[in-house]
């Protein structure tokens, strides 16, 4: 079914995350020449499924368009058809994307899990270019993967490779939005980063003096918030970064040995604290790893595009 579309034309990236649906026309350079949004609807299945079409068809009313590539926080077929599991929206299982899609617009339409797009946008566009293997991690709220090897995103046998937030570094741990205990995802996302700061503030209200000023009250407080204390070298936001960077500097010790990747790019809201993030992690990194000093390691960089690498990548991938 791989059509070639050429890279004169223009395509159509859908992303859809648990709260909004971004769209995005998109040229042959990656560029985004025009973009809309919508709220994602609470009843998701076929709710959700309008909302796209209307999205699509306010696209594409001002511009010709030859595809249309979506990507959403789920596990998707290795046919990059159906929907297999999505923890966060509501009703999408076995959903058929593309099908539904495809009964409105006479068009190739793919679909596919938003960090492995996201991963594409870095690898065709973005800081992932030139590295064979990569690796990509996005850190929000949760944490996805994606890999490129040989110029090709892995997907494994169902669809469901390179899932990196859910390699399990805590038998009996914390349990998992994925119902597993002990994900990396529970000790290395932004959620993890937020606990760490609250139950840090919550035992030494002192030490988080500042940080509460910040946020008024503790369940105010935001990455945002930490990040720029951080910066200012507030010490228990310091150390909060500090611990995430270690479970994450030891996680890409082990994908290290995995797959010797030539890099891992970091992508997420965590990027905006730089240095003092990827520093540390590639401290643990070093720390933790196996067969130490005998190989090369990876270099650890920062992503190129922020809230746009899943447009970008699904608007690419339907190119075919
Ligand atoms: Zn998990």
């Amino acid at each position: 079914m791989s059509i070639k579309i050429a890279s004169s034309a223009l395509t159509i990236g859908i992303d859809i995350g648990g709260t909004k649906v971004l769209g995005g026309v998109v040229d042959g350079s990656g560029k985004i020449i025009d973009s809309a949004r919508r709220v994602t609807p609470a009843a998701g299945g076929k709710e959700l499924i309008a909302t796209i079409v209307e999205l699509i068809k306010e696209l594409s009313v001002k511009h010709e368009i030859a595809g249309i590539g979506i990507c959403v926080a789920a596990l998707i077929s290795a046919d990059q058809g159906t929907i297999v599991g999505a923890p966060n929206i509501a009703n999408l299982s076995e959903l058929n994307f593309v099908a539904e899609i495809k009964k409105v617009f006479d068009l190739p339409v793919i679909a596919e899990n938003d960090a492995n797009a996201a991963m594409w946008a870095e690898y065709k566009f973005g800081n992932a270019k030139g590295f064979n293997p990569v690796m990509f991690f996005i850190i929000g709220t949760g944490m996805g993967g994606g890999l490129v090897i040989d110029g090709k995103l892995f997907r494994g046998a169902n669809g469901i490779g390179a899932e990196f937030g859910h390699m399990i570094v805590q038998p009996k741990g914390i349990l998992c939005g994925c119902g597993a205990y002990g994900c990396i995802e529970q000790y290395a996302s932004g959620s993890a980063l937020m606990r760490y700061a609250k139950d840090a503030i919550a035992s030494d209200p002192v030490a988080g003096k500042a940080l509460l000023d910040a946020a008024g009250v503790i369940n105010n407080l935001t990455g945002e918030i930490l990040t720029q204390a951080a910066k200012n070298g507030d010490q228990l936001a310091i150390s909060a970064f500090n611990k995430q960077a270690d479970w994450l500097g030891s996680a890409c010790a082990s994908y290290t040995l995995l797959l010797d990747p030539q890099a891992i790019v970091v992508g997420g809201g965590v990027v905006q604290a730089g240095e003092l993030f990827l520093a540390p992690v590639r401290a643990a990194m070093e720390k933790y790893m196996p067969f130490a000093g005998t190989h090369l390691l990876p270099k650890v960089i920062a992503a190129k595009f922020g809230n746009d690498a899943g447009v970008i990548g699904a608007a690419d991938l339907v190119r075919g």
